[in-house]
């Protein structure tokens, strides 16, 4: 029999890869990049092992988001073309990567499959509110692209999911843990971080998860329950 969370009032959901797709578009612009590297012989992974390093060091002043991955996608270009030499550094490359960019921060939205159709039946029995990662530019402006803003009560864009934002989602909403249960695809933040604020869990993995967000799901309780789809959510809460 399917486990089933009862009591709860209030659903925190995660927007990206969750709601809908985003990942996917990282992923391939990171594609467009690497074809620039074995162009110039360098391995795919050499040039992802790049792009992390430079953003290992973007993302603890700049923040997650666009602005981060831009600037260290940007600058691994510059330096696959410098170690490619003379003759490498044409401005195509240049319009190129910088379209992905624009691409990047522009692209119509994805909502996974059943969200929509989901989202109106949730709506009416419990509080929804998005808790989302990354910088207000970013994360809003999805929203504003989506046409989704009547779907939630209310929507956090917080720098990261640790224990103490979802405590701070929690007080500001006034939400009491026990009846509030949390959503998403990151192991690390929807699942492991919102657990040890006391909230129970859903996970609905995706394929295309940031890698920075595996890990293994911590097996302590709260509890949470897996679904293989957003359009399943209904059948493993009640109020
Ligand atoms: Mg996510």
């Amino acid at each position: 029999m399917t486990q089933v969370f009862t009591g709860v009032k209030t659903l925190l959901l995660d927007l990206d890869d969750t709601l809908w797709e985003n990942n996917l578009y990282f992923l391939l612009s990171i594609e467009s990049l690497c074809r620039v590297g074995r162009r110039y012989g360098m391995t795919d992974l050499a040039v992802n092992n790049l792009l992390d390093t430079l953003e290992n060091r973007h993302i603890p002043y700049m923040g997650f988001g666009y602005a981060s991955f831009e600037v260290s996608y940007l600058m691994t270009l510059k330096m696959i073309l410098a170690r490619a030499g003379a003759g490498a550094d044409h401005p195509g490359h240049q319009l190129n990567a910088r379209r992905m960019m624009h691409y990047l921060r522009t692209h119509p939205i994805d909502w996974l499959p059943g969200v929509l159709e989901t989202l109106p039946g949730l709506r009416e029995k419990y509080r929804l509110i998005i808790v989302t990662k990354g910088q207000p530019v970013d994360q809003l402006g999805k929203l504003d692209r989506s046409g989704g803003w009547h779907y939630f009560h209310g929507v956090e864009v917080v720098p990261r999911k640790s224990i103490a934002c979802y405590e701070k989602v929690l007080s500001k909403y006034r939400l009491d843990a026990a009846s509030t249960v949390m959503v998403g695809n990151s192991p690390h933040s929807d699942i492991n971080q919102p657990k040890l604020a006391g909230l129970r869990t859903i996970y609905i993995p995706h394929p295309q998860t940031w890698h920075r967000e595996m890990e293994p799901i911590r097996p302590d309780a709260p509890p949470t329950i897996e679904i293989p789809h957003f359009g399943m959510l209904p059948r493993v809460v009640r109020p």
